[in-house]
């Protein structure tokens, strides 16, 4: 006989245990769109204790719809290594570039990121930033119905060592910084510069260079940098947006060291 209240308490003490253990990390990453989940990938199998906030009710970002919702994605060389990691089939279209179902990449980087041991909560918002002694050291959320149905209901907060902003073309959470703390950016005008006009090209390359901290403790990756750091956009490539999430772990597993 199965019991209603049984499976009613085996979700709430599950989903408690694993958020009680993630209020604290050494990685909190917002947003999981491709490069977000590259990021929680990588970090979680260099070891690292990372947790992953997704909006939506599902994670991927602009993954899913591919290009103009033609669900397909094209990588270049680099980008065909981390997608055969993952074990998704790319198929080549000529020297250079290949074709990826937009929906078997997205299962498999949830899949692998979770099985590698990040932790991906879905349908929590980051709302603002924890700030101590001038550096960032964690985020403050809210369930994301709750910002929607714009109720009047504290939020609370999650501490982290290192903050990624994930959140694509929005980046959400440097643009919070920015408004509360002002031009304090390590970008050369120290405020958003905001993304330039299409060149898949200087897009790509763009986006990898400029993986890296914007803020003491706060870090951005995928089409973010784009946009805080004044690069052109480059349409449904997404070789740059898997490198870029795996440069930010990187450069957070040595900060860890
Ligand atoms: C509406 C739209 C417009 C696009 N426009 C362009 C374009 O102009 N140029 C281009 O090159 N590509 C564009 N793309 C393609 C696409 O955004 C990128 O190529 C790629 O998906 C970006 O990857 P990402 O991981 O950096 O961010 P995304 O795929 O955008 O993922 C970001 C994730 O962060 C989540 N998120 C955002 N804010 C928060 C928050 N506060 N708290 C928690 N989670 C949050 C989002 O729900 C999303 O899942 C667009 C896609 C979409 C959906």
């Amino acid at each position: 006989m199965l019991d209603e209240i049984k499976i009613t308490k085996a979700i709430i003490e599950s989903y408690l245990k694993d958020f009680n253990k993630y209020l604290e990390s050494d990685a909190l990453i917002c947003g999981a769109g491709p490069a977000g989940l590259s990021a929680g990938y990588y970090l979680a199998k260099a070891g690292v204790k990372v947790v992953i906030l997704e909006k939506n009710l599902r994670p991927g970002g602009g993954l899913t719809g591919g290009g103009m919702m033609f669900n397909k994605i094209v990588v270049d060389e680099e980008g065909k290594e981390i997608l055969t990691e993952f074990g998704v089939s790319c198929e080549k279209y000529e020297e250079n570039y290949y074709v990826a179902c937009a929906l078997e990449t997205l299962g498999a980087l949830v899949y692998h990121t979770i099985k590698k041991g990040a932790k991906i909560f879905n349908l929590i918002t980051v709302e603002d930033l924890l700030i101590h002694n001038e550096k960032v050291s964690g985020v403050v959320i809210n369930w994301t119905s709750v910002i929607l149905a714009n109720l009047h209901i504290d939020p609370m907060t999650m501490r982290s060592k290192f903050v990624v902003d994930a959140t694509g073309h929005g980046c959400e959470l440097v643009k919070i910084l920015e408004k509360k703390m002002g031009k304090v950016l390590f970008t050369t005008t120290g405020g958003i510069i905001g993304e330039k006009l299409m060149n898949a090209e200087m897009g790509e390359k763009f986006v990898i260079e400029n993986t890296k901290e914007v803020y003491h403790n706060l870090f951005v990756c995928g089409m973010a940098v784009n946009a805080v750091f004044g690069g052109p956009r480059m349409g449904p490539i997404f070789s740059s947006m898997l490198l870029s999430g795996k440069k930010v772990a990187e450069i957070i597993k040595e900060k860890l060291k």
